[in-house]
């Protein structure tokens, strides 16, 4: 064995075979990283042959070259990559949230690549500022008065509490201390904040007089957090918006709604849930509301805040604007999104939007024309099934979507083993299990993943026969 070992091309030697050169000129990287390969290409030779491997000396350039090659297709290989969404789940949050829209997308490429006037007036040839930029479209669309930028909404609720609540109580529904996500809790982020939770009510029932009998003089804020991601049904009571925001100007508090999803459209009307508007909820005299780029919108990750001029200046600058400002990117893509919302067609501009609509039929026709294209398979059954698709992204838990998908079924293979293949592929293309069958929602493919479902059908087909 040791003699075996002995065998095995130092690395130096290796460095002078054309065919590892060969990888190293393809992807033009630096000798140290190509070096690290072919050390771990050796070692892992060494490895095979110290487990008993029985490998011969002849064989060992050519197994370490394919290794070298192995590693730097790896290394190329994105770790953020795309993915098929047939979860059905519009607003999936580990799939990435919203998709942007083709123009969205190409206002960040133009944006990104160029220098752009980010903070620069140009009619008035001086500095300007990234929190107005937006400011007169996302007015524009929400009706406030003023509205502003940050990261996330998780990151708006933080600077709306520090900013305007520090030190002072904040009073809140027992009943909408909710978590999002497993990782984002109102009542953390408040804590944090430095604001002082007063939680009034009880799980399932707050009234007015709750929230009266809690003000006083340390009291800032009344707060509401829209309870998107859970429903409570039963013995239930919560107070409107339009009953609070008298109650808070009464007493001369603030009174803010986190809207988490915050839809602009009226998806109500079109009898999809019950998510309030963000207009209709600034038209009821709210002082401030803040809501997700990448939800509802269907935009970039962004947090959204709107609201009376005088808060939202105070907003603006303080220190925290700074910290959780957005990029140039996350505007461009943002300004694209807003702007589709005064076409005739949303729908064309707003993948959200546009895959909330469809209705079953819709999407039935083209899962027919799928299955009917596919032909016919040896070890595979792929059928059309109908099954309701969420909006998912902690909106709407309640609403049902009624959609339509494939269930891809054998006699050879379990459905975790289907989901395995699938989740494998490139890209990767996740769907979910229904009734213990694995089943893909063509709620959420895109047309241009059609073909690539298609070939993976027939890939998965070829791989069990
Ligand atoms: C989703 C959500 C948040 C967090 O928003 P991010 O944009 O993910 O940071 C906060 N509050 C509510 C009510 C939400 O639904």
């Amino acid at each position: 064995m040791n003699e075996l070992l002995r065998q095995i091309p130092p690395v130096h030697e290796l460095q002078k075979q054309a065919a590892i050169v060969a990888i190293r000129k393809k992807h033009k990287v630096t000798e140290k990283l190509w070096t690290q390969w072919i050390q771990q290409a050796a070692a892992s030779v060494r490895q095979d042959i110290l487990n008993g491997e029985q490998i011969q000396a002849d064989k060992f350039t050519d197994i370490i070259t394919r290794k070298v090659k192995q590693a730097a297709e790896l290394w190329e290989r994105p770790m953020l990559h795309k993915v098929i969404n047939a979860t059905g789940t519009v607003l999936h949050t580990n799939l990435g949230r919203a998709r942007l829209s083709e123009k969205a997308i190409a206002r960040v490429s133009e944006v990104a690549g160029n220098y752009s006037n980010l903070e620069y007036d140009v009619e008035k040839g001086k500095r300007g500022s990234r929190h107005t930029i937006l400011e007169e479209r996302l007015k524009h669309i929400t009706g406030a008065e003023a509205a502003m930028v940050v990261n996330n909404n998780a990151g708006a609720v933080y600077l709306v509490l520090r900013a305007l609540a520090k030190g002072k109580k904040v009073i809140v529904s027992r009943g909408e201390l909710v978590e999002i996500g497993g990782s984002f809790r109102v009542s953390k982020v408040m804590e944090e904040s430095d604001a002082v939770l007063t939680e009034v009510g009880t799980t399932n029932k707050t009234h007015l007089f709750d929230y009266e009998e809690a003000i006083d003089e340390h009291a800032a804020m009344i707060m509401k957090v829209h309870t998107s991601n859970f429903y409570m049904e039963g013995f239930t009571e919560s107070q409107p918006s339009s009953s609070l925001v008298p109650l808070a100007k009464e007493n001369h508090l603030i009174f803010y709604e986190d809207l988490g999803s915050g839809s602009i459209v009226d998806y109500q009307s079109r009898h999809i849930g019950k998510e309030p508007v963000v207009s209709d909820v600034l038209a009821t005299g709210a002082d401030i509301v803040s809501f997700s780029g990448d939800k509802l919108l269907g935009g970039p990750q962004a947090g959204i805040i709107a609201g009376k001029k005088k808060y939202i200046d105070v907003l603006k600058k303080h220190q925290l604007a700074r910290v959780l400002r957005v990029d140039k990117m996350t505007l461009a893509a943002l300004e694209s999104t807003l702007l589709e919302y005064d076409r005739e067609d949303l729908s064309e501009g707003n993948s959200v939007y546009r895959d909330i609509i469809k209705t079953a039929e819709e999407i039935n026709t083209i899962t027919e024309v799928f299955v009917r294209d596919l032909g016919s398979l040896q070890k595979l059954n792929v059928e059309t099934q109908v099954h309701p698709s969420k909006v998912g992204g902690g909106t709407m838990p309640k609403v049902e979507l009624p959609s339509c998908g494939i269930r891809v079924t054998s006699p050879e293979m379990a459905a975790h083993e289907i989901e395995k293949f699938l989740r494998m592929y490139h890209p990767a293309i996740i769907g979910r299990f229904v009734d213990h069958a694995y089943f893909l929602d063509f709620r959420t493919v895109g047309e241009t993943e059609i073909e690539i479902l298609k070939q993976a059908m027939q890939e998965l087909d070829n791989y069990m026969s």
